[in-house]
């Protein structure tokens, strides 16, 4: 079993995990199903369940336990490289799923305009099989 991990493309600048240049300094997110669709068969059915609003610097600090803030970040901007969190999967019927909750695509692109809510942001990458 390979060890697949997509490069993660965010347009989410409402999430606290949000970097210039749709990059995500999360260190880790999780895509989910909607709590409404047990099964997704389109982009918006699916969730970033780590997305974490805005608003008060108590949310931006309260969010860095999970985050790649710090030598990873700070080398990133140095260097260029982009920064992209470990990705794991739970939307099953997804063509780009794997066993272990893996996701085989190079990229994926999670979006949500004016996010408030999880279920405001999507995986644009999702494909039914
Ligand atoms: S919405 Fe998800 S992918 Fe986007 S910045 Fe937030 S945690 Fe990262
Ligand atoms: S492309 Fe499919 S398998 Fe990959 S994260 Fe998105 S929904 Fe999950």
């Amino acid at each position: 079993m390979s060890s697949a991990n997509p490069l993660v493309k965010c347009t989410v600048d409402q999430c606290t995990h949000y970097m210039p240049g749709d990059q995500c300094m999360a260190a880790k997110i999780s895509i989910y199903n909607d709590e409404t669709a047990a099964r997704s068969s389109r982009t918006t059915d699916t969730l970033c369940k780590a997305f974490h609003p805005r608003k008060t610097v108590g949310d931006i600090v309260g969010a860095f336990h999970n985050s790649n803030i710090g030598g990873v970040v700070s080398a990133a901007f140095l260097s260029g490289t982009q920064v992209t969190p470990s990705v794991e999967c739970f939307v099953s019927n997804c063509k780009h799923w794997q066993e272990s909750n893996l996701c085989s695509a190079r990229s994926i692109a999670v979006s949500g305009i004016n996010a408030s809510l999880n279920e405001d942001t999507d995986c644009q990458t999702f494909e039914p099989k």
